[in-house]
């Protein structure tokens, strides 16, 4: 009896379960800390397309594990969309630093025309940042973009609606205007009261890519942008079907990955219909080391599209000690056991 034929060919298939050709554990310390972390590590799978790259974070269980396992077999399996233009502008991302570093990192940013400032950051004793401070890293900002620039901010959830509002509307005159507030408060019935009370645009961000339902903050008209990253919400179409749902504007941000991850981000963004706004993909600078010769980094405040192949001296220099390098195989192998399943 002859088999059955499969419409689909396997190759075409993201997530298909044979294994990938070739797996490399990478672990490379940050410049700066960064949402809590200094060292950033994850795994790259090689496939038939090329190379894709799974680094949930920590701390994240295999369940949430499994949506950044398909884009890595995305990228690995199939490929990416074809993109509709050569160039994606990007923005800096400053953290919460005092005035003279947040000014520093803008000037060295490779020209990007418009900053995202890390605000509400919370301190070793528990509190919040004065708004003080704040006020002062936007000022820097501010001066070292020159007044063309474009200022975005983001809270990541980090405060409640009545200290949102106070603060983004302080905030936006420290800045000389913000082009937008990300992820205010935590949840959505908050973005949708910030939303209403400011007149800074709001962004949607953990509200979209942790969220059971990212369709929520349609229905509350809780935003007027959307972050969308590539590997939380399970690869580059999967955004796209999501972007062409939610109809909003999509701003594309990385998840501090490697330059493998992030051509992913940048596949997502030279694919959309329309891209109004800069993406969040210039992060390859916080990373010590990269896979690549050639990291992508923006040169005139873009990152032109491309897919950087990661060399073997590379992989060896970033290579992860053998505790690090078990765990992330054993959950790699733990995660695509549930892909099968799930
Ligand atoms: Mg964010």
């Amino acid at each position: 009896m002859q088999p059955p034929v499969n419409p689909v060919p396997a190759a075409t298939r993201p997530g298909a379960t044979t294994p990938p050709l070739d797996v490399r554990v990478w672990s490379t310390p940050l410049h700066v800390r960064f949402r809590g972390i200094t060292v950033r590590e994850g795994v790259l799978l090689r496939g038939p397309a090329g190379w894709g790259e799974f680094s949930p974070f920590r701390e994240y269980d295999d369940a949430e594990a499994l949506a950044w396992w398909r884009a890595a077999r995305e990228a690995c399996d199939v490929g990416w969309p074809a993109p509709v233009r050569d160039v994606v502008p990007v923005n800096v991302t400053v953290p919460a630093v005092g005035p003279e570093q947040a000014a520093a990192i803008v000037r060295a940013s490779g020209g990007c025309r418009t900053a995202k400032v890390k605000v509400a950051q919370r301190l070793a004793d528990g509190t919040v940042e004065p708004v003080d401070v704040e006020a002062e890293r936007l000022a820097a900002v501010r001066d070292a973009l020159g007044p063309g620039g474009r200022i975005r901010i983001d809270a990541n959830g980090g405060w409640d609606v009545d200290e949102a509002v106070a603060r983004v509307r302080r905030l936006d005159r420290a800045a000389g205007g913000l082009e937008y507030v990300e992820q205010p408060t935590a949840d959505v019935a908050g973005l949708a009261r910030v939303r209403r009370a400011v007149d800074v645009p709001v962004a949607a961000d953990e509200s979209i890519r942790r969220a059971e339902d990212p369709f929520a903050v349609v229905r509350a008209e809780a935003a007027d942008v959307v972050v969308l990253k590539v590997q939380p919400l399970g690869g580059v179409r999967a955004c796209l079907e999501l972007a062409e749902r939610v109809g909003l504007p999509v701003v594309v941000s990385s998840a501090i990955e490697s330059s493998v991850g992030i051509a992913a981000g940048v596949a997502l963004a030279a694919a959309l219909p329309e891209l109004p706004y800069a993406c969040g993909l210039a992060t390859t600078q916080l990373l010590v080391r990269d896979v690549v010769a050639e990291p992508l980094a923006p040169v005139d405040g873009a990152i032109r599209v491309a897919r950087p192949v990661p060399d073997d001296e590379h992989l060896d220099a970033l290579a992860a000690d053998d505790a690090t390098s078990r765990w992330w195989r054993e959950r790699l192998e733990r995660v695509a056991a549930r892909a099968v399943t799930a």
